[in-house]
């Protein structure tokens, strides 16, 4: 649930990622992954991680080149030609991270070939949604949950279950560590300064959102935008 704002077209170099240099006829790929003479998936990774601050597109973890994939959102399966194109491609974690209370993983390797609404990549290339919570499809609690957002036309609510529990963006972890990042991170700062007033706690909170808006590195961006603007809402 993370959005991604790809680049209007692909870097220059992509076509060169994607060709396996046979002489004479140097010929592209769309299996790269069992194509062992194409080698340059190293450089699409690093190009993804890259765009993405190294936050996985689904989940919105920390990632580095060791503990990512490249994922096709729309799988190869489906569309040959899809699983090179660049609006296709994200970086997403994928270390094995079975949840002991369901025995399942979570994004690329929970997904599989499964298909999902994209909900991750921006209508038109809008930065201003993307400053925004995210939010006309997801909501958030303070203990790491994310949900459909309420109120969503039935359709497309089920299309929002569905993305989130082909992720399983609710695995156990993932809702550990979202929630400490609030509560450890977020709240307790806000004890520390003993704040008094309502103006005073809700400078706080308006301050705190402007600094995740700005940190497009920080981990679990979109999950604290909307519960910090849920918080704001309530005031
Ligand atoms: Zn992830």
């Amino acid at each position: 649930m993370q959005y991604i704002k790809k680049g209007v077209k692909p870097p220059d170099e992509w076509e060169n990622w994607f060709t396996v240099p046979v002489d004479p006829d140097p010929r592209r790929t769309y299996d790269y992954g069992r194509d062992a003479t194409a080698c340059n998936i190293k450089e699409v990774k690093q190009y993804l991680l890259a765009e993405q601050h190294n936050l996985c597109a689904y989940c919105q973890r920390y990632i580095v080149e060791k503990d990512s994939s490249v994922e096709h959102v729309m799988p190869k399966q489906y569309n040959k030609e899809r699983s090179t194109c660049y609006t296709n491609l994200v970086a997403v974690c994928k270390t094995p991270n079975k949840d002991p209370l369901t025995g399942r993983d979570h994004c690329d390797r929970d997904k599989g070939s499964l298909p999902i609404t994209p909900f991750i990549f921006l209508e038109n290339n809008d930065v201003n949604l993307a400053q925004n919570t995210n939010n006309a499809y997801f909501t958030a609690n303070p203990d790491g949950t994310i949900l459909p957002r309420v109120g969503l036309k039935d359709n497309i609510n089920k299309q929002v279950e569905a993305f989130i529990d082909t992720l399983n963006l609710n695995h156990s972890d993932l809702k550990t560590s979202r929630s400490q990042d609030y509560l450890n991170g977020i709240v307790a700062a806000m004890n520390l300064l003993n704040l008094q007033t309502k103006q005073q706690k809700k400078d706080f909170w308006k301050a705190q959102f402007a600094a995740i808006v700005a940190d497009n590195s920080r981990p679990y961006r979109q999950y604290l935008l909307i519960v910090i603007a849920r918080i704001l809402g309530a005031q």
